[in-house]
């Protein structure tokens, strides 16, 4: 078996692997997704949950504050009853006039913050039941990522042990070119000669189709020669169903 075979059963073995873990790795982007979500939905409700302490309590002081005036209020209507001029008796109502106003405005101000804390209220019921949605889709994503773990578990061991004993029967050299270019092109790291032209004996690159010189098959096609794609510097390999196609003499 030459070098360019024993390379394509560890490629076509990493093919497997990678397969069976990026349904893996799908199932745990989407429990990470729901788990963001999970977490936004959680702050809003802390930054939530502080503007209606803060409202309330100012809700409060202006209510107490309108409470005291009232009472001022009430004191200054029963001087007004006892005035005993005229002029004493406007310079009260005028002074009752004014707390009035203050009163007005925080009452109006009072009412403005209810209808807000209302507001903030109905929100936050709101992302109650977002959390509540939320979190029985994370149940969901959490469950199908353990079961997608566990189905995958016996294959992917069988796959990284049957790769341990191909690895093995790879020349180190060869082995270290195919890493770096995994590393680099992942899953274009080797790539099959494709026929681009049967009659005029054309071939290019599985991977980046770039037309092949003869010279670059040649070592490939009769000694299994580790082979590089000139341009996007993959491995390349040839079906065997296409060998006599390639082998066969110019005419
Ligand atoms: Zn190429």
């Amino acid at each position: 078996m030459t070098v360019t075979e024993r390379l394509l059963r560890v490629f076509r073995v990493d093919r497997q692997i990678d397969g069976l873990r990026s349904r893996l790795r799908a199932a745990e982007r989407f429990l990470a997704q729901q788990n963001h979500q999970i977490e936004q939905i959680e702050q809003r409700r802390a930054s939530l949950e502080s503007q209606l302490r803060q409202l309330q309590a100012a809700q409060l002081e202006a209510e107490g504050e309108s409470a005291q005036i009232e009472e001022h209020i009430e004191v200054l209507r029963e001087r007004m009853n006892t005035a005993k001029t005229n002029k004493e008796y406007k310079a009260v109502l005028a002074e009752v006039n004014t707390f009035k106003a203050k009163k007005d405005e925080l009452d109006t101000r009072s009412l403005e913050m209810l209808e807000k804390i209302e507001q903030i209220k109905q929100q936050q019921a709101e992302l109650v039941a977002q959390a509540e949605e939320r979190a029985k889709v994370r149940e969901v994503a959490e469950s199908d990522r353990e079961a997608r773990a566990e189905e995958i578990r016996e294959k992917l061991a069988e796959l990284e042990a049957a790769r341990a004993e191909l690895v093995r029967e790879v020349p180190p050299k060869a082995l270290t070119v195919y890493a770096e270019l995994v590393e680099r092109l992942d899953e274009d790291a080797m790539a099959q000669i494709e026929i681009a032209d049967k009659k005029r004996h054309e071939f290019h690159c599985g991977s980046c189709m770039m037309l092949l010189p003869v010279e670059t098959m040649s070592g490939l096609l009769s000694h299994g020669r580790l082979t590089q794609c000139p341009s996007c510097g993959c491995i390349l390999y040839v079906e065997e169903s296409d060998r006599e196609i390639m082998t066969s003499t110019k005419r």
